[in-house]
C-alpha cells in the first residue's frame, strides 16, 4: 500500500511480497504497480519517468505493462518503459492492435495467464471504449483479490461512454459488481468526491452514500488517495453499479455528464 504524494513519498520500508502500490501522475491519474521483491507489473503507464523513477529507487525490473485501453493517459509512458525494459511484456486487448500496436501479448475476454505467480483473469467491458478490458486477480492465502478497471468501473461512478453503448457498460459493470465483495477496485482516477457529490445530489437520503462521501472528503482533506475501493462497496453505493436497468443507466450517465456540482 502506499501513502499519497509525490511517487517518491510511497517508498517505504521493506516490501510485503506481491503488493500493489499506487503511483500518483498527471492530474488525477493512478498507475497501479503489482510487485514482489525484484520484479513488477505496471498497470496503465501514463507517463513513463516517475514509474521508472519508483522502480528503480525500489530496484524493481519490470516485466510486463497491462492496458485497459488506448487511451493516451493509460498508454503514454509504454514505450518509453520498453526502452529501459526491454523484455516487459505488454499485455492489451487484441482488438486494440492498431491502438496499441506495441502489444506482445493480444487478449481476449476469458483469456488467462500468470504474472508473478498470480493468476490473471481477462474480462472484456466496452463502454467507455470498444475494446476495454479489466483484470481480476483471484485472492488466496496472505493476498487480496484485485481488479484493475482503467476508466470503466470509477469509485462512486464509471467511464464516459466514448465508443460504447449504456447497455454494454451496464453488462461491464454488472460483470464487475459479481466479483468478490472483498476485491479491491483500483480505478486509474481520482474521480471520487466529485463522483459521490454528484450521486448524493441524485439521491439526497441515501444513507450509504452520505457515509461514503463523509469518509472521502476526510482521506481527500488529508491528501490520502480514496483508490482503492472494493467490490462490496461499490455494490452499496456506486449509483451505476446499482441501476436496474439499461435505461436508468443511461438517465444516470447523462445527468453524470451535464453536473457541474
Ligand atoms: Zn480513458
Ligand atoms: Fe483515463
Amino acid at each position: 500500500m502506499s501513502l499519497p504524494g509525490s511517487p517518491a513519498a510511497t517508498v517505504s520500508a521493506p516490501l510485503p511480497a506481491r503488493a500493489v502500490a499506487l503511483l500518483p501522475v498527471l492530474s488525477d491519474n493512478y498507475v497501479m504497480v503489482l510487485h514482489d521483491e525484484h520484479q513488477a507489473v505496471v498497470v496503465d503507464p501514463a507517463v513513463a519517468a516517475p514509474v521508472a523513477a519508483w522502480l528503480e529507487a525500489q530496484q524493481l525490473e519490470l516485466v510486463a505493462v497491462l492496458q485497459t485501453h488506448h487511451h493516451s493517459d493509460h498508454i503514454g509512458g509504454t514505450v518509453e518503459l520498453l526502452r529501459r525494459w526491454p523484455h516487459a511484456r505488454v499485455y492489451a486487448a487484441a482488438a486494440d492492435r492498431e491502438r496499441i500496436p506495441f502489444q506482445s501479448d493480444s487478449l481476449g475476454d476469458g483469456d488467462r495467464f500468470t504474472l508473478l505467480g498470480r493468476a490473471v483473469e481477462v474480462m472484456a467491458v466496452p463502454g467507455h471504449t470498444s475494446a476495454h478490458l479489466a483484470y481480476y486477480l483471484p485472492g488466496g492465502p496472505g493476498y487480496n483479490a484485485e481488479l484493475f478497471c482503467g476508466d470503466t468501473l470509477f469509485a462512486g461512478g464509471c467511464g464516459r461512454l466514448f465508443e460504447g453503448t449504456p447497455a454494454q457498460m451496464h453488462d461491464s459493470l454488472q460483470r464487475l459488481a459479481a466479483l468478490p465483495a472483498d476485491t479491491r477496485v483500483w480505478c486509474a482516477h481520482e474521480y471520487t468526491e466529485t463522483n459521490l457529490r454528484w450521486a448524493l445530489s441524485c439521491r439526497p437520503e441515501d444513507r450509504p452514500i452520505v457515509e461514503r462521501l463523509a469518509a472521502v472528503l476526510d482521506q481527500r482533506a488529508a491528501d490520502r488517495p480514496t483508490v482503492p475501493s472494493s467490490i462490496g462497496l461499490e455494490r452499496a453505493t456506486n449509483l451505476f453499479v446499482r441501476s436496474g436497468s439499461v435505461a436508468e443507466m443511461a438517465d444516470l450517465r447523462a445527468s453524470r455528464n451535464d453536473w457541474r456540482g
